[in-house]
């Protein structure tokens, strides 16, 4: 294996779901919905495989499916182009990738905020670029905040870029009006391109409000903007996933893209087109549901004795496991399966410094009732 790829071996959400697949743990740990998506689309998917839908599709994305994502980002009054300022590709990851090989050069660096989802890293080293870490800081009310003056101490002469990730897996943080416009004066000053994954941008709670960093000043010229249907629809397997952003930056990243996958996804692209255009109501109840699901998982980890950090968004909570008399997160969540019959992820594992997260923990909270109930019952064996 060549040496930048040799930290990145495997994933803590395949290493975490097979453990708990060994022991039959309850799985909190890998994020993923365990109910379908609305009926609607999934039988527009079936009538696309029935209706012969099974070749290559065009290489930018089926245009309905490229029309209904520009009319879906009219909401925050952004207008983009479905033919050039449209791309899908095959999830928010390979978007995240494509963007990274299409626009950053081999030692160009990459500002990333701590903690970060796990791909992020991985495609920085594969675009052979170098990343800069910016850590969230918890304050005290637990909410995990952007340090200001940490995001403009990592910009440097080679920095190219900046991914941010509102709302934020694992923290459940939602970036605030000041927070984003933090990042876009910093942005403009240094002229970075920003590239943002919104893949939970429905699933925001309470009166938080998903604001894209393209909305502010000086950013729709050099923003790539990512999301996917995953999250929305419940629908994580099926991998259509999208970029909007300024014609030129698009083709870019689809030069890139095209060679890692081409196209994909062929039947899925209609039946996600259709739920953009459709099911934004059934989009609402879902993010209700999680809502209170966050409330159901949170209450049980408190009371098994957790203190837990406040999520605004997400399907994620995370929670410090001190108070239980643990240090360390890893070394709990490798026991937690077969000890409690319980899976989660350590949130360590994202982050370039280890001992300032070593306390935290990650669980996921968009499963059934009877699920969350049944882990937060074995979760109490802690205390
Ligand atoms: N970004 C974040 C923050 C995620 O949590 C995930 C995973 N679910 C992804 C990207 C990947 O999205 P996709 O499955 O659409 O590739
Ligand atoms: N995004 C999901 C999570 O954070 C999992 C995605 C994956 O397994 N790669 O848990």
């Amino acid at each position: 294996l060549v040496p930048r790829l040799r930290p990145y071996t495997s994933t803590i959400f395949a290493e975490m779901t097979a453990l708990a697949t060994r022991t039959g743990a309850v799985n909190l740990g890998q994020g993923f919905p365990d109910t379908d998506g609305p009926s609607g689309m999934l039988s527009t998917a079936q009538q696309a495989i029935a209706d012969g839908f099974n070749q290559y599709p065009p290489g930018p994305g089926l245009p309905a499916l490229r029309k209904a994502i520009a009319e879906h980002r009219r909401r925050f009054d952004m207008d983009f182009d479905p033919d050039r300022e449209v791309l899908v590709t095959v999830g928010a990851t390979e978007a995240i990738a494509s963007c990274l090989l299409g626009l950053v050069e081999s030692g160009d660096e990459v500002i990333v905020i701590e903690p970060y989802y796990d791909s992020y890293a991985a495609a920085i080293a594969l675009a052979g670029a170098n990343r800069k870490v910016v850590a969230l800081r918890a304050e005290p009310d637990g909410r995990f905040a952007l340090d200001m003056a940490g995001l403009r101490a990592a910009i440097g002469p080679r920095t190219r870029a900046i991914l941010v990730n509102s709302p934020h897996n694992p923290t459940g943080t939602v970036f605030s009006r000041a927070e984003l416009a933090g990042i876009a004066e910093v942005c403009v000053q240094h002229d970075l391109i920003a590239i943002t994954d919104e893949v939970y941008e429905h699933l925001v709670f309470d009166r938080a409000e998903h604001i894209p960093l393209a909305t502010l000043p000086g950013m729709a010229e050099r923003t790539l903007t990512i999301s996917s249907a995953g999250k929305s629809f419940n629908c994580t397997g099926w991998k259509i996933g999208w970029i909007c952003g300024p014609a030129q930056l698009v083709a870019d990243a689809k030069t890139a893209k095209q060679f890692l996958t081409f196209v994909g996804g062929g039947p899925f692209q209609p039946a996600v087109a259709y739920a953009l255009g459709n099911e934004m109501d059934w989009v609402a109840r879902l993010r209700a549901s999680l809502q209170d699901k966050r409330d159901r998982l949170a209450d049980g980890l408190r009371a098994a004795g957790f203190r837990v950090h406040p999520s605004a968004g997400t399907y994620f909570i995370c929670a410090d496991v001190r108070p239980l008399g643990y240090t360390d997160g890893a070394q709990l969540c490798w026991e937690l399966p077969e000890r409690v019959g319980v899976a989660a992820v350590p949130v360590q594992v994202f982050t370039d410094n280890p001992t300032d997260w070593q306390h935290i923990v990650r669980f996921a909270f968009c499963k059934r009732d009877e699920v969350l109930d049944q882990a937060i019952e074995r979760l109490h064996q802690l205390g």
